[in-house]
């Protein structure tokens, strides 16, 4: 069985420097952190491969910097890692970022599974997995948080829909987002770690892609265009609330109205 776990790199701190001309994030590799949701994608695969004879790659799309994470997947168990990095590939939307690593993806070969986290912790928009599903032309079932079964077609699993659970079964090929507590990430295994000291990652650029419109690709082939971003500034005021529990219900429901939280 053939996995792929797809693995971003983020921001370890909410202080996040911002290009002032393009407006898009700077992401230089530095003060950097693996996703957390998909340190809980990545042990769902490595429980798989725990229980079943599967291979599990990994794959990141980033500037050179990110493959740290995929390091730090090969010392968790992972088998293989790949980064999809070319200058004609920065600047990309959702829309770009899922093509791309789709089309990376292809460029590696057959799969049966492919494992992505819910969501980012910078991005955030948790779209990527089931729009890269689109791009593959596969099925995907998104906020896992159980497998059930790992039969040899399909996967059985439990999806958690906030209210209900579903239980889905999807043949493979398909691509699955897991939420987090769906297993405890293992830790790094330091033997792993000197085992792959000089491991290189493979490496995925615009010239190994079928696709070779750069109209496809990032900033170009971005959609969404980033008028301004910026962080927010912070608001340290504070307001108590005196009164019973009735007046203090009625004057945290007029707070929350008048700042736009709630509609009438
Ligand atoms: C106009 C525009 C320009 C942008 N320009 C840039 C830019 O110049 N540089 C830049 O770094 N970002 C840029 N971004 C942000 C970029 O689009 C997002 O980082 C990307 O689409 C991933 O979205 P997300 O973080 O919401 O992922 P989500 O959809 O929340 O992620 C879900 C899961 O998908 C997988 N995944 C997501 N991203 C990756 C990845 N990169 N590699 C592997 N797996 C992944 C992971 O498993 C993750 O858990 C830009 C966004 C916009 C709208």
């Amino acid at each position: 069985m053939n996995i792929i776990v797809c693995i971003k790199q983020v921001p370890a701190s909410s202080n996040v420097k911002i290009d002032p001309v393009t407006g898009v994030l700077i992401r230089d590799g530095r003060n950097t952190k693996m996703n957390p949701y998909d340190l809980y994608a990545l042990e769902t695969a490595l429980k798989i491969k725990d229980m079943n004879n599967a291979t599990v790659k990994t794959i990141t799309m980033g500037p050179p910097p990110a493959s740290q994470v995929l390091h730090e997947a090969l010392w968790m168990g992972c088998d293989e890692g790949t980064i999809i990095s070319d200058r004609k590939f920065g600047g990309a939307d959702v829309v770009a970022t899922s093509y791309t690593i789709g089309q990376g993806i292809k460029t590696l070969g057959d799969y049966d599974l492919i494992i992505c986290g819910k969501q980012t912790t910078d991005g955030d928009t948790a779209q990527v997995g089931p729009e890269m599903a689109d791009v593959l032309g596969i099925p995907h079932v998104c906020y896992v948080d159980k497998i059930i079964e790992v039969k040899e077609k399909s996967i059985v699993v439990r999806v958690n829909l906030d209210k209900t659970y579903e239980e889905v079964e999807v043949q493979y090929p398909c691509l699955i987002t897991v939420d987090k507590g769906i297993y405890t990430p293992r830790l790094p295994s330091y033997k792993r770690s000197v085992a792959f000291k000089d491991y290189q990652v493979n490496m995925i650029t615009f010239a190994d892609v079928k696709d070779q419109d750069e109209a496809h690709y990032g900033l170009k082939g971005s959609p969404t265009q980033v008028e301004k971003m910026f962080n927010p500034d912070r608001n340290d005021n504070k307001v108590v609330l005196k009164g019973d529990a009735n007046s203090l219900a009625k004057q945290l429901f007029d707070v929350l109205k008048d700042n736009k939280y709630l509609g009438e």
